[in-house]
């Protein structure tokens, strides 16, 4: 299994390629990328490769992603103790969601413990509606580098069923 500075080279590596094909493609004429969409993709990407990699699951060791979180890193120790590593976590659909929702409902508690304590505080507010322009090339940039990640571990896209009918044939 690559070790998490081998897994960033690759994602890295595999990001340049892909824009210089992209740009070439733009230049072409053949897709249409605007410099936004670009952004967004990017941002996804990279939070996906340095902040939420699958190996957060492993955040009672000394994880990459875990260490560029800094002080809060200790957040993720919880996800470390919920997700069995390269169990859901390392899942090509469900595991990059799990990452999410468990982020989101971090944020929720940070926020809620603020409101309590300090019901006036000024929060940053999320753009209602949120426009799928914004989505999906962050959802698109996230997904890929979860899945390069995948690949490079060696993890098939049928993981999580194979696990699932692993664990009947455990119990029939
Ligand atoms: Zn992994």
């Amino acid at each position: 299994m690559p070790s998490g500075r081998v897994h960033n080279l690759i994602n890295i590596a595999a990001y340049s390629v892909l824009s210089a094909g992209v740009l070439l493609v733009t230049r072409e004429g053949h897709l249409s990328v605007t410099p936004l969409q670009a952004l967004h993709f990017s941002l996804g990407f990279f939070v996906g490769t340095f902040l939420l990699s699958p190996d957060l699951d492993l955040a009672e060791g000394r994880v990459d992603s875990k260490r560029r979180w800094g002080l809060l890193g200790f957040l993720w120790v919880p996800y470390g103790m919920l997700c069995r590593h390269r169990g859901l976590s390392h899942t090509w659909l469900l595991g990059p969601l799990t990452r999410l929702a468990y982020l989101a409902v971090i944020a929720g508690l940070i926020v809620g413990l603020l409101r309590f304590v300090w019901p006036d505080v000024p929060l940053p507010r999320l753009p209602q509606p949120i426009s799928l322009k914004v989505v999906v090339p962050l959802l698109t940039g996230y997904y890929l580098s979860q899945w390069l990640h995948l690949i490079a571990d060696g993890v098939r896209p049928d993981h999580g069923l194979r696990q699932a009918r692993r664990e009947v044939r455990k119990r029939c």
